[in-house]
């Protein structure tokens, strides 16, 4: 019985989720392209530059320390990513993507977090999956029985996953706005001539505001689910065999 409240209880949360965050990928992707943002887009510095000028401005503006992470482009990936364990900004393809400034922006805040925090991130999602899949494997195999114990600490460990990774997206997301509005305020004005109109600067911020206002509700509900679903596919799959 109370496996079958275990995953009604899941269930809900997950509706719930659904129905607080709204996510909405139909949305997201009519954000995507813009002709007009992307010829605005393109006044600006090729991707490594714009990194490292980014990285120039939060070095200047960090009080604490500060290991400059190292800038890589791959033409093959199409998410850019920081990674923590080799320090290193690894940026896609980009071409004709109007919010690669603030996509840019949102790395180099990951590479300037604090690093026990990102560690932290990276070791407790390793150390869930292996849990996750050897909980499974010996409870498939019938070495092991379901363990409400089991159950309840899987969902501890996933959740806290949870919290450290959207702490660490909503804090590169809401400051990579600011950040892109820096650099670009910064890169618009040369020889006392504006190289790109207040206009469009305008229309670039605000259109960043807007996938913000799309992609934080949509990020938040993508990890929960995440969060959620393994310990569904664990607790569904194991009472069955016991039943
Ligand atoms: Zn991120």
């Amino acid at each position: 019985m109370e496996y079958i409240i275990f995953i009604i209880i899941l269930t809900t949360v997950l509706i719930a989720s659904k129905l607080i965050f709204k996510p909405s990928m139909k949305k997201l992707k009519t954000l995507k392209d813009n002709e007009k943002l992307e010829s605005i887009t393109n006044n600006f510095p090729e991707d490594i530059q714009i990194a490292e000028e980014i990285l120039d401005i939060i070095a200047k503006e960090k009080t604490g320390q500060f290991t400059r992470p190292k800038i890589e482009q791959s033409e093959n990936t199409k998410t850019s990513l920081y990674i923590v364990v080799t320090n290193k900004i690894l940026i896609a393809n980009m071409k004709n993507n109007y919010a690669r400034i603030q996509t840019i922006a949102h790395e180099c805040i990951h590479s300037s977090q604090s690093k026990a925090f990102l560690f932290l991130n990276f070791i407790i999602s390793n150390v869930n999956m292996l849990m996750f899949l050897i909980i499974t494997g010996l409870t498939l195999f019938s070495v092991i029985k379901i363990n409400i114990l089991l159950a309840l600490g899987l969902t501890c460990m996933l959740l806290t996953q949870f919290s450290i990774r959207i702490y660490l997206e909503i804090d590169a997301m809401k400051r990579a706005r600011h950040l892109a509005e820096e650099y670009i305020n910064s890169k618009t004005v040369e020889n006392n001539a504006l190289v790109v109109s207040k206009e469009d600067i305008a229309k670039l911020l605000e259109s960043y505001d807007k996938l913000n206002e799309q992609g934080i509700p949509f990020m938040i509900d993508h990890y929960f689910t995440r969060s959620i679903i393994p310990i569904l596919i664990y607790i569904v799959m194991a009472y069955m065999l016991l039943s």
